[in-house]
């Protein structure tokens, strides 16, 4: 099991929060705008897993604008999704690299990306081994 320590790519404040907890570790904490609301959302901190509270007014299939919920900066990246072409959100990995994920509610594509590569190819035997054992 892997756990994403998540911070901003701006301002480069964690975004973890101790205080909600989803799958039994702090979660993700991401402000949104969907329609012209803004709003909070938590995500799992657990690679592979896609548990998150999202607030039920956001439709499954809409996309969502993320940002910095310390400092406000618009976390959307350059990068479309290769699954649904929407626009990617991008936050650093607290030990080196990156992340993307998705902004439509429902895709699972999330993309990886580290700076060393022996911790890439440790994350994905990891990924592995649990599919595996079921
Ligand atoms: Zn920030
Ligand atoms: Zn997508």
């Amino acid at each position: 099991m892997i756990k994403l320590n998540m911070e901003c790519k701006h301002c480069k404040h964690s975004l973890k929060d101790e205080k909600y907890k989803i799958d039994g570790h702090p979660s993700v904490r991401l402000l949104f705008e969907y329609k012209g609301k803004k709003d909070e959302l938590h995500l799992s901190s657990i690679l592979g897993s896609y548990n998150s509270k999202i607030p039920s007014f956001v439709a499954d299939g809409d996309t969502l604008i993320l940002f910095c919920p310390w400092c406000n900066t618009n976390l959307m990246s350059t990068r479309t999704c290769e699954k649904c072409k929407s626009q990617m959100a991008l936050m650093n990995i607290e030990n080196g690299g990156n992340i993307q994920i998705c902004s439509r509610k429902g895709c699972k594509k999330l993309i990886l990306e580290f700076e060393d590569l022996e911790t890439e190819l440790k994350a994905f035997y990891n990924v592995y081994s649990t599919f595996f054992k079921g």
